[in-house]
Order: C-alpha cells, then structure tokens, then sequence
C-alpha cells in the first residue's frame, strides 16, 4: 500500500489518498484543538493512542452490527478506510447534560437525560458548529429523510453499544458526537471514536477523562486517555 496524495488536513487528522480504489489513509497527528480551533497545541502521543482507540471501538461497533468506514491500522498512528461521501452534519447523543446544551439551555450540569437526547449539527466551523434540526437538513439538501433516519438509528445503537462498555469500565458515556458519509449508496459511521470527540467520567468520582481536560486546562490529557484505554483492555503500542 502506498500513501499518495493529502486531500484532507482536519484539525487532528489527516487524510490521504492510496494506490487501492476507494480507500484513504487516516493518520492520527499529535494535534489537538478546541473551541472551534481558537486553541490548538500538541499533545506528546495523541496520534498513536487515538488511532488505537478508535480502531478497537470502531472494531467493537463492526462486531455489534454498526457498519463503519474503518478497514485495519497499518501502523501505530494510521489507518485504512473506506472513501466516503460525507454527511456535512455531526450526530450528537447526550445521555447527561453538559457542555454546549448547559450554555444553551441553562440546565444544572450533569442533569440526567432519559430518554438519551438526540442533537443534530452544521460542521461548519467559521459558523461555530451551530445546532440545526432535521428540516434545515431537507431543505437545504443536506441528506434526505431515509438518510436522516438511518444516521439517527444507528447513532442510538452506538450508545446502546458504548453506554455497555463504558459501564463495564466504570465509566459514564455522558455525550458523544458521530459523523457518517455514503459508500457504494450505503451508510456509514465514518470519522473517529476517540476521547476526543465524546465525553467519559468516572462513574465514581465524576472525573473527566476525555477532551474536556484540554478544553479546560486540567492537565494529565494523554494520560487520562490512556487511563480509558487501559480500563477497556485496549493495549496501546507507543513505539
Ligand atoms: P457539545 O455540543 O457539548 O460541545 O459537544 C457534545 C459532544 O460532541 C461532546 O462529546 C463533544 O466532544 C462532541 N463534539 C461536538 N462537536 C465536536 C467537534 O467539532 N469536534 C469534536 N472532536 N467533538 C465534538
């Protein structure tokens, strides 16, 4: 396999063409940004310990029925994936109440949500990522309703899935957010599952083990990632 030409550099991850049809390289850099990219600094080993993250829990997710883009890491920080026709919109499941839904909503933090709450929106970063419902997502052509609804269904089976095993490693899977594309006119879960993209604290103590330490400044990032991984049996090569 031959890495070829960049055709996408995200915030922490960029993404290459291949020698093989409709398959891109992933590579997870040591890059880490937050509020919309005001913060950016790099973080000693992220690469390494998301690529391996995301490649157990989107393995996890394949064996639960949930198909996903993802192929096989190649090394400790890539990973091959299928080329998908992505979805401009992220999918956001709740199962407490944190973060932007506080400052919208003025709801105490930590709130319970039953039933999980379901939140679509724009990935537009110059607009802030705003919140959009399923009619901004017709109208404006952004995906059709059988889209709609497959992306919805299938991101409340991620939480059924992960809500499990996080549980299993004495964790709460307070929030997280997915992005899906089309491949061969199917629908797949697409982008990362990382500490990066959803939240985690201790069931115990409330400690957050996720992003939010960068958003904050908490400290200990990496290692608090590496903390879950280890908690979920992931074994996390560094070389
Ligand atoms: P919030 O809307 O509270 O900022 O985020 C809800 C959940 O989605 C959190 O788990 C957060 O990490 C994730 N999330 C939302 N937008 C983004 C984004 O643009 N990038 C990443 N990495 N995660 C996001």
């Amino acid at each position: 396999m031959e890495k070829q030409k960049l055709i996408a550099q995200g915030k922490a991850k960029s993404m290459y063409e291949t020698d093989m049809a409709k398959t891109l390289l992933m590579e997870f850099r040591d890059d880490a940004s937050a509020f919309d990219g005001k913060k950016i600094s790099a973080l000693n080993n992220k690469g390494k310990v998301n690529n391996q993250f995301n490649a157990f829990i989107l393995n996890k997710l394949e064996e639960e029925g949930i198909e996903t883009h993802f192929i096989k890491t190649i090394s400790n920080n890539e990973s091959l994936v299928k080329r998908l026709d992505m979805f401009p919109i992220e999918c956001v499941v709740r199962n407490r109440a944190t973060g932007s839904l506080c400052r919208r909503l003025g709801v105490e933090d930590g709130l319970i949500l039953e039933p999980p709450l379901f939140e679509f929106f724009l990935k537009n970063d110059q607009l802030g990522d705003p919140l959009i419902n399923e009619n901004h997502i017709l109208s404006f052509k952004w995906a059709n309703q059988e889209e709609i609804d497959a992306m919805k269904s299938m991101t409340f089976k991620v939480n059924q899935i992960l809500r499990q095993l996080f549980d299993q490693a004495n964790l709460i899977l307070v929030d997280y957010k997915l992005e899906f594309g089309k491949f061969e006119n199917k629908i797949l879960l697409g982008d990362e599952f990382t500490p990066d993209g959803c939240r985690l604290w201790d069931k115990d103590t409330l400690e957050k083990l996720d992003k939010d330490r960068f958003r904050q400044d908490l400290g200990d990032v990496i290692e608090s990632y590496q903390e879950v991984a280890n908690r979920l049996g992931i074994q996390i090569n560094l070389d």
